[in-house]
């Protein structure tokens, strides 16, 4: 047999023995012919985890079915994984939503500048890949006296900002009272929380993308690659549904840093906004900053028009 269709032979083989991701194999339909078939072939896929640990991960349930014992279990896992890859000690913890809250984001948009600190404040705190690069926020730069998002314009050059004739307008997940991305996923990977953050378990994504479609705030980002952070640039306090570094092949967005605020913290781009133009609090809190601004200033939200009830409100001083 000549050499071509050894090699030939040889890359095919290789390629069936690749390790499968959870999301790979149910997308190959393999899970099917397993349950169906339970042939010795069909276990094929198995044989090739390396330890217990890696076929535990591929077999793990949804999060709202997990027991805090299971949970405990899963979060050590990713504390050693995020060791034995990038060689950091990382917490990685699961913050609960807080009774009686309800986060709200409100911004004004007279005050924002444009620098894009809150942009990059955000990749820091929640491990996003540098390369290739993810945002979760993104800046527009518009003609004063529209609210034409078709004229604007998010590759500004931000050393020249503000610039005279121009506004800001910083969107982010808008954390959706009635989000479509949720009522888009097939399989149940993406929710509203009780505090009603749009959380997205990474485990549970197979990485199809109609959410990223179904949101009308370009709110969605997608890991075409494995993520590629620095070392000494991840952030090792990390939460499960939050910022812990995620696969490629999946969903991620802003989940207003929910490690953060669950633990009474504000949102990273609100603390790093130089002109005070983000605010955040609590809805439910009728002596909140949000409520005050709810009450006295004449807010707005985004793209009303298309019924998702955002909680991301946005306001001009005059
Ligand atoms: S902004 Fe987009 S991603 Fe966020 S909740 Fe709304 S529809 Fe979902
Ligand atoms: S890409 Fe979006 S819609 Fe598809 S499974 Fe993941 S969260 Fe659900």
């Amino acid at each position: 047999m000549s050499d071509k269709a050894t090699g030939k032979r040889a890359a095919s083989r290789k390629e069936m023995f690749k390790p499968l991701s959870r999301r790979s194999f149910l997308k190959a339909g393999a899970l099917g012919s397993l349950l169906i078939g339970g042939t010795s072939a069909a276990m094929l896929p198995l044989r090739k985890f390396k330890n217990d640990t890696s076929l535990e991960a591929f077999f793990q349930q949804h999060y709202e079915r997990l027991t805090p014992g299971r949970m405990e279990r899963i979060l050590k896992r990713i504390e050693n994984e995020v060791k034995e890859r990038h060689g950091i000690e990382a917490s990685v913890t699961d913050p609960k939503p807080i009774p009686g809250v309800q986060f709200a984001y409100a911004l004004n948009i007279s005050r924002c500048v444009g620098c894009r600190r809150c942009v990059h404040a955000c990749v820091e705190e929640n491990n996003q890949s540098r390369d290739p690069e993810i945002q979760y926020i993104r800046v527009l730069e518009m003609p004063n006296g529209t609210f034409d998002v078709e004229k604007s314009n998010h590759y500004y050059a931000p050393d020249t900002v503000p610039t005279d004739g121009k506004y800001y307008m910083p969107v982010q997940c808008q954390q959706c009272e009635n989000p479509s991305c949720v009522k888009a996923c097939p399989v149940g990977a993406t929710w509203k929380d009780d505090d009603g953050i749009v959380v997205i378990d990474y485990d549970w994504c197979i990485g199809c993308r109609y959410c990223e479609a179904a949101c009308p705030y370009w709110a969605r980002r997608f890991n075409f690659a494995d993520p590629e952070i620095p070392k000494e640039q991840i952030n090792p306090e990390m939460a499960y549904l939050g910022n812990r570094i995620r696969p490629k092949g999946t969903m991620e967005k802003c989940t207003f840093c929910l490690g953060r605020v669950r633990n009474g913290l504000l949102p990273k781009c609100a603390e790093a906004c130089p002109a005070g133009a983000r605010q955040f609090g609590n809805l439910l809190d009728p002596d909140s900053v949000i409520r005050h601004i709810l009450r006295e200033k004449r807010v707005y939200v985004f793209k009303e028009e298309v019924g998702t009830r955002p909680k991301f409100y946005y306001w001009f001083d005059k």
